[in-house]
């Protein structure tokens, strides 16, 4: 069975196609989405998803949170003593996942459908399938965001030439794009987006209001706060609040003082208005690609749960003169669309008519020199292929020599949209000797080769002398070799596990701790004897007491903890 996963910033979720539907599962605490979030505990052991949150903020050196957006890069987290490659904290999330799906399905599951977002540039694509290498995963595919939303919104039922705006707002990362379904294809005509955008810089635009309306925070405490996962806790609180009503109260313990601060929609909007503006770009750039005006969409989508706040909905309701469509859940949509794409990969009966296209979020060329008015001039980019092109996709060009007797052509290879070859994002170089002769005479024919993947083949011939040479792009910066797979997953073994059993006793007191921490006086007593009593129960062994013990443990921690769900 293939499963498709949503590995996303703030929570990943996992689904399979059966019985001709998309169907999600749950993970141990019963939840459709579990945080992407990993700690370890104070033996060292790992724990990931919901009481890794919790984990954070009682002790954010032992956590790591929001790992994707270092995803491609050479980052490295720390959890204690131990170092953790951004993808490796990623497998760990899939691992959990995995699991999650075996219990459900009652089968080893081997094989994975992962989105990504549609503007994931190439090194943090490899990224991703490694995360799912590393986690025991053959990843059949890698799905972009939106088009896994376009088919959980079923676009390819609809009438030929229907074209649909997918605007996607997650934790971290913002993605826009134009879908367009014909004749059993659907097609991602555009996409454009941000990758540094997201509902947390909206947490963050809450936290700055509290300090503002806090007179005696200084300047120096609002840089301690703005480190402070309690300060990030209320805020994000208060935002989810205000998606809901038109004021709420953003409280605090800070060095034992007890901060609080009404802060009313209306504000928060207003402070908000950068953050709107930013939103805007990357609509109109893939309108702009897909040639296409806001009144001739069909539909306008929105994803992620950012989207639950008003003024999203008010800004795309202004912008497109109609109400998007918000049906499914927006934490949902696109894990549903990979489960959907996951069923289309295992050939599901009920899912033969549907092909689907992605296109190439980024123009792929190479660093030229060109002579103009008689000045060579270097630096320039040349694309191959040019963002936006449906994929695979496979584009040629010639390029000359510059010089006389000139014995090799080095092309660097490069990805982005910038007319100045070195501002682009380096993917590789590939050398090729070429017959001496006349500057301009001696030309290769260079091939570049995308697929749905991800991989660039990139192929040059030369033209007088039959010379021919090949790579596939790999980012050495940030791949892993096979010895350094093969140290990573030895590591992930290593690592000990608390059992699947164990994750809501584990997750219940990292809970517990974090409200201590949060409280101040006689509720910190209260909850610490809670503590004990569940401990003790938990020393018992018996699984009927840790049971009982349990459920009362929780509903205790429900009554005074309001922020628990994230
Ligand atoms: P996703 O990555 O799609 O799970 O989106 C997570 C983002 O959605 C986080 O930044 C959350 O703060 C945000 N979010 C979830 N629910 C709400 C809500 N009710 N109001 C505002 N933002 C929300």
């Amino acid at each position: 069975m293939i499963v498709g996963i949503d590995l996303g910033t703030t929570n990943s979720l996992v689904g399979v196609f059966k019985d001709g539907a998309p169907q999600l599962i749950r993970n141990a605490h019963g939840d459709f989405s579990t945080p992407s979030a990993v700690a370890l505990d104070d033996q060292g052991q790992l724990i990931v998803g919901l009481a890794a949150r919790e984990r954070a903020a009682t002790h954010p050196d032992m956590a790591a949170q929001a790992f994707k957006r270092f995803m491609g890069t050479d980052r490295r987290l720390r959890l204690g003593k131990r170092e953790f490659r951004p993808e490796e904290l990623s497998a760990l999330v899939l691992q959990s996942l995995k699991a999650d799906a075996e219990a459900f399905l009652g089968e080893t599951v081997t094989e994975a459908v992962i989105t990504v977002p549609a503007y994931f540039n190439d090194a943090q694509r490899r990224a991703t399938r490694m995360a799912g290498q590393l986690a025991g995963l053959k990843v059949e595919r890698l799905l972009n965001e939106p088009t896994a939303a376009g088919l959980a919104y079923g676009l390819q039922e609809r009438q030929n030439n229907s074209t649909f705006l997918v605007f996607d707002l997650g934790g971290g990362t913002f993605d826009v794009s134009v879908l367009e379904y014909f004749e059993g294809v659907v097609e991602v005509r555009a996409s454009a987006g941000d990758m540094r955008l997201g509902g947390e810089d909206f947490a963050q635009v809450m936290g700055q209001l509290f300090c503002d309306a806090c007179p005696d925070i200084t300047s120096a405490t609002r840089e301690q706060l703005s480190r402070s996962t309690h300060w990030w806790r209320a805020a994000e609180l208060a935002k989810r609040e205000l998606s809901d009503r038109e004021s709420t109260r953003m409280q605090l313990v800070l060095d034992n003082r007890a901060l609080s601060a009404d802060i009313t929609r209306d504000a928060f909007e207003k402070a908000s208005a950068e953050l709107l503006h930013r939103l805007r770009r990357p609509i109109e750039r893939a309108l702009h690609d897909a040639q296409l005006q806001p009144a001739s969409l069909d539909e306008v989508v929105l994803v992620g749960g950012a989207t639950r706040m008003p003024m999203i909905r008010q800004m795309i309701t202004r912008l497109f003169q109609r109400l998007p469509l918000r049906t499914i859940d927006p934490d949902q949509a696109i894990a549903q669309g990979a489960a959907v794409q996951a069923g289309l990969k295992a050939r599901d009966a009920a899912l033969d008519e549907v092909v689907l296209t992605d296109v190439m979020p980024f123009s792929l060329g190479i660093i030229v020199s060109q002579e103009v008015n008689g000045t060579r001039i270097g630096d320039r980019f040349s694309p191959l292929i040019e963002r936006n092109t449906p994929v695979p996709v496979s584009r040629s060009g010639v390029y000359s020599t510059v010089s006389d007797n000139q014995t090799f052509i080095k092309l660097d290879i490069r990805q982005g949209e910038s007319p100045v070859g070195s501002e682009n994002l380096k993917l590789g170089e590939l050398e090729i000797a070429v017959p001496p002769a006349k500057a301009g005479q001696a030309s290769v024919d260079v091939r570049f080769t995308y697929d749905a993947n991800g991989l660039l083949d990139v192929d040059v011939r030369d033209l007088l002398g039959g010379n021919q040479a090949n790579t596939l792009i790999r980012n050495t910066d940030t791949n892993m070799s096979d010895a350094q797979m093969a140290e990573a997953v030895a590591k992930l073994q290593g690592l000990k596990r608390h059992p699947r059993d164990d994750a809501d006793n584990v997750y219940l007191l990292a809970r517990a701790k974090r409200l201590y921490e949060d409280r101040l006086g006689a509720e910190r007593q209260v909850i610490q004897d809670w503590m004990a009593q569940f401990s003790s129960a938990l020393e018992t062994q018996d699984p009927r007491v840790i049971r009982q013990a349990r459920s009362a443990f929780k509903e205790a921690l429900d009554s005074i903890d309001t922020s628990f769900r994230f």
